[in-house]
């Protein structure tokens, strides 16, 4: 009997590509799937229309009857598209997207005939059985019920049959357990707040909207090369694995031509994506081999949000067509590149205005410093919060180690406005002379659209970039609901606004200066106090921490540390403040991750002390029996010399029963000190001794399992090796 790494092997060698033809245009296809505006006005009565667009633009409620028609036209709708069932779909605190399909179907009282029923009842409102998804305690000590709402700014879509609802799901007593709750009002804060301020330079604006556009990384391998490794089966990542011969180191992989079965699992990947109204836009290679990258056009936050955890269920259903596995985790493979996940930012107003980029005029162009000095103002204040947002047990193997941003916060703006900021700092105190002010506007305002424009210098160390009319926060692993850290830039960046419009207001009302004046002279006091945050130079280098250290900012490298940043009592305050979350639902989420981040250390701990044992050790005891007999054999043959023939062999032998030696009593003492540790009831204690004491004792294990990889006969090696898992194709 083969090992499952030969079968899995043979059985790759035989996968041909499934060719994807495209017939349509992506245009014709965009949004076919989609309950979306055009849909609308075809299915919708003008009432009802207009009621939706009041609740998408101005968050207000739809009436009972209204939601009756809504829910009865989308059923026709629906039905006329195959679909026989409808589902609340909601994104759960677990990570991934949560549904429960309910048929269309009912029985038509005692008549023994059945009919199609959806009302405004079922689109408005369900209670799915809560109790088994995390909530941080909430739960337990309130009311055991959950419900999901409809959340009528994100269009419902039909996905595999099902017409499926974006959904808000919030326990019975309103605190939120989901990602898109407590998103929809830091979006709500950010629009209040940015809505104000854009004010001051347009009357008109009624409405801003923060955008984002995500770029996914991921790794593609053979599905059956992926179920030969438990260890990704389990864990999503290897946990053991030498590093093969060749890896990243050439960059032939980076931008190089697609392979065939990747390009026609993105190519059918796309066309869903199409359909569900994802606008996917670019598709490449990434640095490591099998690595890729899909990213959208950027849209609002709320619906680009649901748009890519849809998106990373769709991947891997796609993928099953297609032979294939997508790998989401930060980082599958040692020694190669892993996979984060961009996330552009910026804020738009109803008139369609970039606040995020200088217009044409003077005025526009100082709008545009405001938002971009008070986006940098709110990442000082907030360095640490913003850390947190990126923080899982999986994204600890990614940051900080040369490969993607430090787990230090900073902001690049490149060199060229770092010198407009500079100019700004010498702004005189209090009013202005009529030469000065034509100065700035002539001198330093106005040039700022000719340095945008050639401003192509990019950091790709830094976690936090200006990259022309958008900031890029780089440091979101791939695994990541972009919900967590849109909450928190989209808050901080409100309660920065709040509080730049009271100190601007002041100074107007109280100092008699001029709106432009007053701008200028309270921009000038954020530079200077914003100074730390921002670094131009090698994020990577071992002179940052220390330069970092200096300034006094945080360097939290792991996510036990980085999690504490939530529970601050600076971000309760900040996200009670903002409505963003309460004290209890911040809690509960620190909560959450926490455990999560326990759960999945523990895991992988299972697993290796599994695979070492059940998979390693064996094997390596057949090979060593080999060389025993090879061994005797020699010793039949020449007797007292056999050992001038026999010594490499019994060196392997001897190395073997070393490992060996070393992984049980590691795997041993790692068992131990689980023990111990999950006796801890203190989380942040449980997670700290998980990451300090348990973590570490992986790399030792692996150390020797990788040693073993590379002497043992690689006939009888029963896991799928680096080589084929990064190079099959
Ligand atoms: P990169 O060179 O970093 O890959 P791209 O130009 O490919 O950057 O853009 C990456 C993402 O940024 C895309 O999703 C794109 O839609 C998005 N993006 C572009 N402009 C904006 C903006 N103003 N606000 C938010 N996202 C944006
Ligand atoms: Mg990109």
């Amino acid at each position: 009997m083969p090992t499952l790494r030969f079968q899995a092997l043979k059985e790759t060698l035989r996968r041909n590509s499934i060719v994807i033809k495209e017939t349509e245009r992506r245009s014709a296809l965009f949004g076919e799937n989609v309950f979306n505006q055009t849909t609308m006005l075809q299915y919708l009565t003008k009432d009802a229309y207009d009621s939706v667009i009041d609740a998408i633009d101005n968050g207000s409620k739809i009436s009972r009857s209204i939601a009756d028609q809504i829910a009865s036209s989308m059923k026709e709708w629906a039905l006329s598209k195959g679909v026989t069932h409808y589902t609340h779909w909601f994104q759960p605190l677990t990570g991934a997207t949560a549904e429960k399909h309910d048929a269309f179907f009912e029985t038509l009282g005692n008549s023994g005939k059945g009919i199609e029923k959806f009302g405004g009842s079922q689109l408005v409102q369900q209670e799915p059985d809560a109790s088994s998804f995390p909530s941080g305690g909430i739960r337990n000590t309130f009311e055991a019920r959950g419900y999901t709402a409809w959340d009528p700014s994100s269009p419902a879509f039909i996905y595999e049959t099902t017409l499926c609802i974006p959904t808000v799901f919030v326990a019975y007593t309103g605190e939120a357990l989901d990602y898109k709750t407590p998103l929809l009002r830091a979006l709500q804060a950010v629009d209040n707040a940015a809505t104000a301020v854009a004010k001051y330079f347009d009357k008109n604006v009624k409405k801003v909207n923060a955008q984002l556009g995500w770029e996914q990384e991921f790794f593609l391998i053979d599905s059956a090369l992926a179920i030969s490794r438990p260890d990704i089966v389990m864990t999503g990542r290897t946990l053991l694995g030498h590093s093969s011969a060749k890896g990243q180191q050439l960059d032939d992989h980076y931008f190089g031509t697609i392979p065939a079965r990747a390009l026609n699992f993105m190519r059918d990947l796309e066309i869903e994506c199409m359909q569900l109204g994802i606008p996917v836009k670019t598709r490449h290679n990434e640095v490591a081999p099998n690595q890729f990258e899909v990213a959208p056009i950027f849209e609002e936050t709320n619906l680009a949000v649901d748009h890519n955890s849809l998106l990373m269920d769709v991947m891997g259903r796609v993928a099953v067509r297609h032979h294939l596995k997508v790998l989401l985790h930060e980082k599958p493979f040692a020694g190669v590149n892993g996979s984060g996940k961009h996330n552009n930012w910026s804020l738009e107003t109803n008139t369609g205005i970039n606040l995020l980029s200088p217009g044409k005029t003077p005025m526009s162009t100082l709008q545009f410093l405001t938002f971009f000095i008070n986006t940098i103002k709110a990442i000082n204040e907030n360095e640490e919060l913003m850390r947190a947002g990126s923080a899982s047990a999986s994204n600890d193997h990614r940051l900080g180690t040369n490969e993607a941003p430090p787990t230090i916060m900073s902001v690049f703006i490149g060199q060229q406005l770092n010198k407009v900021l500079k100019e700004l700092e010498g702004v005189t105190d209090g009013k202005l002379s009529p030469q000065e002010k034509t100065d700035l506007k002539l001198n330093v305002i106005g040039k700022i659209p000719e340095i945008l424009l050639d401003n192509t210098d990019r950091n790709r160390t830094s976690p936090f970039a200006f990259t022309g009319n958008k900031f890029e926060f780089r440091a979101v692993g791939s695994k990541a609901n972009c919900a967590n850290p849109m909450i928190i830039l989209n808050t901080i960046v409100a309660k920065q606004l709040i509080d730049f419009k009271k100190e601007v207001d002041v100074l107007i009302d109280k100092k008699g200066l001029k709106k432009d004046e007053a701008i200028f002279n309270v921009l000038r006091e954020y530079i200077k106090q914003s100074k730390n945050i921002l670094f131009e130079g090698n994020g990577y280098s071992p002179e940052w921490q220390k330069e970092a250290k200096k300034r006094g900012l945080s360097n939290n490298k792991t996510t036990p540390e980085a999690l504490s940043a939530k529970i601050s009592e600076k971000n309760i305050t900040l996200f009670e403040e903002m409505g963003v979350m309460n004290r209890t639902e911040t809690e509960a989420r620190y909560e959450i991750e926490i455990e999560e981040y326990i759960k999945r250390i523990q895991i992988e701990g299972r697993v290796l002390a599994d695979v070492s044992r059940n998979h390693v050790i064996p094997t390596v005891i057949k090979y060593q029996n080999i060389l025993i007999n090879n061994v005797l054999g020699l010793k039949e043959l020449y007797g007292k010399d056999f050992k001038e023939y026999s010594k490499e062999q019994i060196e392997i032998i001897e190395e073997i029963s070393i490992h060996i030696g070393k992984i049980n009593a590691k795997v041993s003492e790692m068992t131990e000190a689980r023990k111990k540790v999950n006796k801890l009831s203190d989380l942040s204690k449980k997670a700290t001794q998980y990451c300090n004491t348990i973590k570490p004792m992986f790399d030792e294990i692996r150390y020797s399992c990788d040693k073993l990889e590379l002497i043992v006969d690689d006939e009888l090696w029963p896991l799928t090796k680096y080589r084929e898992l990064l190079f099959s194709r």
